[in-house]
């Protein structure tokens, strides 16, 4: 089923949104990027005479009301958004009375899923060696069904547009499904944009492919390296990462951040690029600063010799070149993860060189996909969203569906789990 050709006259649609976005210490909303995306959906259910129930988790509040992580700081900003008003229902399994008697054209927002353990369905309070963990769990299992027993009652028809969870088996990305029949589930249009481009991704390549992967460390990302390994040209490494593999060679890293237990896994990396014919580049020279600061003292060295006290946090002018050198001929691009602390304005330069090149490989006729929400804020702190094919609101649940993997949040609607 899908959105275009539902009647949603009349009907009330749970929908399943991302609305985990960054807020400030005054709980302001700083980046509504993920709002934004998925606004489409949410409009085309109320202009075809739906009601919407909106469900989303914001952090990691670990199954316990945090109201730092409560969805009612959001509310206005959802309402303006929208263009009306919003109610909002503050606990999650408990909106029943509020979800019925919701009109037309009516929208109700739900408090935080995860304030509740059954969303996750993690047995809480107990380790996987502790011995009743298996017991524990299967009562969450129950539990949660429960749950999204619990949350299907409000609506006729489930819709899931959280593209950014839909690698969770979660209560309300997955779960839920199993409670509305075939026809009344469907993915929203985010959804079907962001499969859409995972697929360009995976089957519609041109060459030369060229994946940047940055970010801070090398174990994060070590699933979808050695994945992109078997599908790229060029495999650009930066960020944190880097001084792993510097480290790896013999080199003097200072401060830097460097995972030495990870060292034999960037010398594999390396060899197998080698092997597969992968043009692995890596960098030679960094911003290197003598604290963690914005406002540190720096100097460019080479990323094999970082004077003691000192730590790399951007790429050097002589490695930015290179990397857009690379960049900028590729005919496919996928971007996850800075090249620098772009946070801080004076370690941004690699991560922009990076942005650049995309935009410059981009005009030329070439399909770039941005995601995960570092390299997602990159782009629109440089104000170049718009100059890439496509900016995923998904990171984690990207980087699995490019590594191949079945995501549980598509397969529950489209019944192939
Ligand atoms: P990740 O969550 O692994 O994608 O990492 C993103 C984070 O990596 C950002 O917050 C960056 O500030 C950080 N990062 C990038 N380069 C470095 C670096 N050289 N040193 C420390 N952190 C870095």
């Amino acid at each position: 089923m899908k959105i275009d050709d539902y009647n949603f006259a009349g009907k009330k649609a749970i929908v399943r949104v991302d609305f985990n976005v960054p807020l400030d210490e005054n709980g302001h909303v700083t980046d509504d990027t993920r709002i934004r995306g998925a606004l489409p959906t949410l409009k085309a259910i109320l202009e075809k005479g739906g009601s919407l129930i909106i469900m989303s988790h914001m952090g990691k509040p670990k199954g316990k009301v945090n109201p730092k992580m409560s969805l009612l700081q959001i509310k206005d900003v959802v309402a303006k958004a929208l263009g009306r008003d919003v109610k909002f229902a503050p606990d999650c399994a408990d909106a029943s009375e509020m979800a019925a008697a919701l009109k037309p054209g009516e929208v109700l927002l739900l408090e935080n899923l995860r304030f509740h353990p059954e969303e996750e369905g993690k047995p809480v309070g107990i380790e996987k060696t502790d011995p009743g963990y298996d017991a524990a769990k299967k009562e969450m299992k129950e539990l949660q069904k429960a749950f999204a027993k619990k949350l299907a009652s409000y609506a006729d028809v489930y819709v899931n547009d959280a593209f950014g969870t839909a690698h969770r088996k979660h209560a309300s990305t997955a779960v839920i499904a199993d409670y509305f029949k075939p026809e009344d589930k469907m993915l929203g249009y985010l959804m079907e944009k962001e499969v859409h481009a995972v697929d360009k991704i995976l089957s519609d390549i041109k060459r030369p492919f060229t994946a940047i992967m940055g970010g801070s460390k090398v174990s994060t990302k070590i699933g979808i390296i050695e994945n992109l390994m078997d599908k790229v040209d060029n495999l650009i490494l930066c960020g944190g990462m880097t001084y792993t593999f510097a480290k790896a060679q013999g080199g003097n890293v200072g401060n830097s951040i460097c995972e030495l237990d990870k060292l034999d896994l960037a010398r594999d990396i390396m060899k197998k690029a080698k092997e597969k014919g992968v043009n692995l580049v890596l960098g030679t020279d960094c911003v290197a600063a003598d604290a963690f600061s914005n406002d540190a003292h720096t100097q460019i060295c080479s990323v094999m010799d970082i004077p003691e006290g000192w730590e790399g946090l951007d790429a050097g002018p002589e490695t930015r070149k290179q990397f857009a050198n690379v960049i900028k001929d590729a005919k496919t691009i996928l971007w996850n993860g800075p090249a620098g602390v772009f946070e801080f304005d004076n370690f941004t330069a690699g991560s922009r060189a990076i942005a650049e090149a995309i935009v410059e490989a981009t005009n030329k006729g070439a399909f770039s996909l941005v995601g995960g929400g570092d390299s997602v804020a990159c782009v629109n702190k440089f104000g170049l969203a718009n100059d890439v094919s496509y900016v995923s609101t998904g990171g984690g649940a990207l980087l699995e569906a490019i590594e191949g993997k079945v995501l549980p949040g598509i397969a529950a609607i489209k019944g192939d789990k």
